[in-house]
């Protein structure tokens, strides 16, 4: 089957394989894709990167995908570049300013920030210029034919902790090797990557484009010690102790928000960390005590509405489940999660139902596993302090829903192992590191944070700036 860019009378000769287009993106189909955890998105070929590239019409400076690119991207000069066939260029442009340009170029929420601002959606029937694939096609593009090297510098002699190899630890990681710095990371987990690994499954971001970003790091030079929780195997007074003269706090929110409902310890209730790791993580990266999940049953809730549900019920899906639906308490509008994810969630035969508040999980007699889950329907009131409209109880109006595996994707709070050992960190919100948001400082000298653990549950992008902000600010410090 063949399908045209948007905008283009260009085809796509594809072979067989039958494609569906999602925002423009040219996908597997979702018969293909729910029978395996490879990556949903069909890579350009060259002549198609040109052609999509080629549909920039190189707005005037400052262009508006480069106002909503958090990395300031010059976006246009490397559509340019593409456009030309000078793909390495355009990934050297590229990493000039992004540490991670390859999974940013996945996960990003695209339609929110670059894409959605591009001047072609407004034009009549216009389609964004797909800029996230072209960002990853020439990152690709550039693994696979000249390879990639951090570039190196002089050893100036002194060493720098990153606590936490999530992609705020990575970013600042990235810019202090650089610079000639003698980097360590300590990570609690087994490997690196953060929620790139434990987390966003690897349909949307395939494992290898995380562990290649490793790799490159630690041929530079950069340290990776995996299973250290600071704050309980190590503390960071003891790290200052041990000769590093700067300390960047990259943790990120790891404790999954609870549910006050009877029965939420239930076997076959899961929290969504727990679930995404078992199902999306393989047992050589799985931390100790998590065994792979192999059998959800046949019915699959999932609770919440952000983008960790519209991953846990892909992921439900993938393994076989055949009916999983998500239950949220507002409507579809105010949902936090992004709406492409949530497209492709129903193209693979997610439902969802709104409206809808779990109040109890009630177990199956014979084997004591979830059976049902009791629920409230809701109506919407006024707005609370996030603006969205508050989700009121339906007295008397309980039902139930069947399920033999239920998913709590509710949000995240900080793990407090650090500021608790940490007496002189300030910390807000229920724990989050309190930061000078320019640079990173904290209450303490000499320690930086950044990502997450700093703003509370954002992006990827945002992270990975947080930690490069936080490099250079600590690198004048060190100085
Ligand atoms: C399921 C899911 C899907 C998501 N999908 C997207 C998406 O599609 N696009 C997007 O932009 N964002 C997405 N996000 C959000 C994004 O993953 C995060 O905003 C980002 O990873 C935060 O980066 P970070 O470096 O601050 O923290 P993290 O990625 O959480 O990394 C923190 C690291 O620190 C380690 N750590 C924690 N405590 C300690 C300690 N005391 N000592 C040593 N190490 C420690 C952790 O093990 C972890 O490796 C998603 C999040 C989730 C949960």
């Amino acid at each position: 089957m063949s399908r045209a860019i948007p905008g283009e009378s260009l085809s796509i000769d594809r072979k067989s394989r039958v494609l569906t287009v999602c925002d423009g993106v040219q996908l597997r189909s979702p018969d293909e894709r729910i029978n395996d955890f490879d990556d949903v998105t069909i890579p350009f070929s060259e002549e198609c990167a040109q052609m999509a590239a080629s549909r920039c019409i190189h707005c005037p400076d400052p262009a508006a995908c480069v106002i909503a690119c958090p990395c300031d991207n010059d976006i246009p000069s490397a559509l340019w570049m593409i456009e030309q066939g000078e793909y390495l260029k355009a990934a050297e442009l590229y990493r000039q300013s992004s540490s991670l340009p390859d999974i940013c170029a996945r996960v990003c929420p695209h339609e929110q920030l670059c894409q959605g601002a591009c001047v072609l959606n407004k034009t009549k029937g216009g389609d964004p210029v797909l800029t996230g694939m072209l960002e990853s096609f020439v990152i690709d593009y550039e693994y696979r034919t000249r390879g990639y090297t951090i570039p190196s510098s002089k050893s100036n002699g002194k060493k720098v902790a990153v606590i936490g190899a999530g992609p705020s630890g990575l970013g600042c990681a990235e810019q202090l090797v650089q610079k000639g710095y003698q980097i360590t990371i300590f990570e609690s987990k087994p490997s690196a990557g953060g929620l790139l690994t434990y987390g966003i499954p690897n349909f949307k971001l395939p494992k290898g484009v995380v562990f290649r970003s490793v790799k490159n790091l630690e041929e530079a030079g950069v340290e990776f010690v995996y299973n250290t929780m600071i704050g309980k195997d190590k503390t960071i007074a003891e790290l200052f102790q041990d000769g590093y003269e700067a300390v960047f706090i990259g943790v990120g929110t790891q404790v999954d928000a609870p549910i006050k409902a009877e029965g939420a310890d239930l076997p076959g209730v899961h929290l969504a960390t727990e679930f995404l790791i078992r199902t999306n993580v393989s047992a050589d990266h799985l931390p100790k005590g998590l065994e792979p999940i192999k059998n959800l049953g046949k019915k699959v809730v999932v609770i919440g509405g952000g983008d960790t549900a519209s991953d846990a019920l892909r992921s439900s899906l993938r393994l076989g489940a055949e009916e999983v639906t998500c239950l949220y308490r507002r409507t579809e509008q105010e949902m936090p999660g992004g709406a492409h994810d949530r497209e492709l969630a129903r193209e693979e035969g997610a439902k969802y139902q709104f409206l809808t508040q779990p109040i109890k999980f009630i177990a199956n007699d014979d084997d004591g596993n979830l059976a049902r889950v009791e629920c409230l329907r809701m109506e919407l009131g006024e707005p609370d302090d996030s603006g969205r409209r508050r989700p009121v109880k339906i007295e008397g109006s309980n039902f139930f829903v069947e399920a033999d595996t239920a998913v709590l994707a509710l949000g995240y709070w900080p793990d407090e192992t650090i500021s608790k050992s940490t007496p002189d960190l300030k910390t807000h919100n229920w724990g989050l590191i309190t930061t000078d948001e320019e640079t990173g400082a904290t209450s303490m000298p000499g320690v930086y944070a950044g990502g997450d653990a700093a703003t509370g549950p954002d992006l990827v992008v945002t992270a990975m700036l947080a930690g490069r902000r936080a490099a250079a600010a600590m690198d004048e410090y060190i100085k």
